[in-house]
């Protein structure tokens, strides 16, 4: 198969290349970040164009942690970035302007068709009082992977970034100041089809935007998450979906499930997939096991966890960082393996004795570890040596919080310089 012309921007070239690696190929075919491919009149995404609209600073008081997490709305911080997006001209200028509302007509494309893709990364201040990202390059290179799944225009992640550190470099100092070490804010990057327009196409307009805001910390449920299995007759994601891409159309029809789940006590669903119930994901995180492998097969510490090449689950960041981390800082003790495994393989180390901890991993819920897992009327009950945690989830949850807080100095700790 010859790769075809990139179709980047958003605009539909003469030829289409409906595989599903087309994708790959756009995003392979970026010649240094420019995102135009077949029409470089458009402009492209430019963080250095940035114009900034401050905010009254004493209009809005920093609430504590907890009281900003009591409520039924996430608090955002002063500013939010937006920069809109058209086929005939490409980005315009970003802004970083005052918070507010953002205004759609009734028949935008997102309201209609799903067009939304987005992230969510945090920002940590650290124990040597600098702000940091956790690998944010991996977060802008995801966004453009979903972005292009869904028609959305491309961009240079590159450029992303900058407007994301940007964001956090005028609001850190007050919404996350060097007086609270060990916190957080969460940042929400979205892009959204805007056009006007009914009719099922790629929208020829769209908003990017990004905001920063409160996050009640998920990663320590007393006395572990219980996981329960989806119902039969439901699936998260389907080879040849979109499960892999962080668009909003995956999350809608997830809640029917959960909210049931959450009503039992059940903290998330862990999504099966086929007649063989492969483990997948547990509702917006990866999921990991640490189990002693058959006798027969070696009997070695293994820490498991669905692969990447069947695009059922999301590419987590954590995810990523856990295996680096586990193969690098564990080698030797635990070996770390990516391959499909079904809940009933679960379900034998678990009547064998095998099952050693599992947790699940991802930016909002962390490490949390998991203590039940109920499948159609059995339950996995769990081990948590330490108490609240399995010794391997807490190692790896440690390593990586010292890595945020800037304990250990470590590339995937971007600190963010130049603070307003
Ligand atoms: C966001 C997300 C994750 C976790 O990804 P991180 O990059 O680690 O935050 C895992 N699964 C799903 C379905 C997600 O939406």
């Amino acid at each position: 198969m010859v790769p075809q012309t990139p179709q980047l921007n958003g605009h539909a070239g003469e030829q289409e290349d409906l595989f599903a690696s087309a994708m790959e190929h756009k995003i392979a075919d970026l010649p240094n970040g420019k995102t135009n491919g077949a029409h470089p009149e458009l402009a492209e995404l430019d963080a250095s164009k940035l114009t900034i609209t401050l905010a009254d600073p004493a209009a809005r008081a920093v609430p504590d942690e907890i009281t900003a997490n009591a409520g039924n709305e996430t608090i955002c911080t002063d500013h939010m970035i937006s920069c809109t997006w058209s086929h005939t001209s490409g980005w315009a200028t970003p802004e970083l302007k005052p918070l507010g509302p953002i205004s759609l007509h009734p028949t935008a494309s997102v309201l209609h068709y799903a067009t939304e893709c987005f992230e969510g990364l945090k920002a940590f201040r650290g124990f040597d009082g600098k702000l940091r990202l956790f690998r944010p390059n991996l977060n802008a290179n995801r966004m453009l992977m979903s972005t292009l799944r869904i028609s959305l225009p491309g961009f240079n992640p590159t450029e992303l970034e900058k407007l994301i550190a940007a964001l956090v470099r005028i609001d850190g100092p007050k919404w996350l100041p060097a007086s609270r070490p060990g916190s957080f804010l969460y940042l929400r990057p979205a892009i959204i089809g805007t056009q006007a327009q009914l009719g099922v196409q790629a929208p020829k307009e769209a908003l990017l935007f990004i905001t920063l805001s409160f996050m009640p910390r998920l990663d320590a449920a007393v006395g572990g998450m219980k996981l329960h299995t989806n119902p039969e007759d439901m699936v998260r994601a389907w080879v040849g979906g979109f499960g892999y891409a962080k668009v909003g159309a995956n999350y809608g029809p997830s809640l029917l499930a959960t909210a049931e789940a959450k009503e039992r006590g059940f903290g998330q669903i862990l999504w099966l997939y086929g007649p063989e119930g492969y483990c997948t994901e547990a509702g917006a995180s990866n999921f990991f096991l640490v189990w002693r492998a058959k006798e027969s097969e070696g009997g070695k510490l293994q820490i498991i966890t669905a692969p990447l090449d069947d695009k059922l689950i999301l590419d987590g960041v954590t995810r990523r960082s856990v295996v680096a981390l586990a193969k690098e800082r564990l080698a030797g003790e635990v070996e770390v393996v990516e391959r499909k495994y079904t809940i009933d393989e679960v379900l034998e180390a678990n009547n064998e004795g095998r099952i050693v901890e599992a947790f699940a991993a991802g930016t909002a819920y962390f490490v949390t570890p998991v203590s039940l897992i109920h499948h159609r009327g059995q339950d996995v009950v769990i081990p948590m040596a330490n108490g609240d945690a399995g010794v391997y989830t807490n190692k790896l949850k440690g390593w990586m919080k010292d890595i945020m807080y800037g304990n250990e100095q470590h590339p995937w700790g971007v600190v963010i310089d130049g603070e307003a």
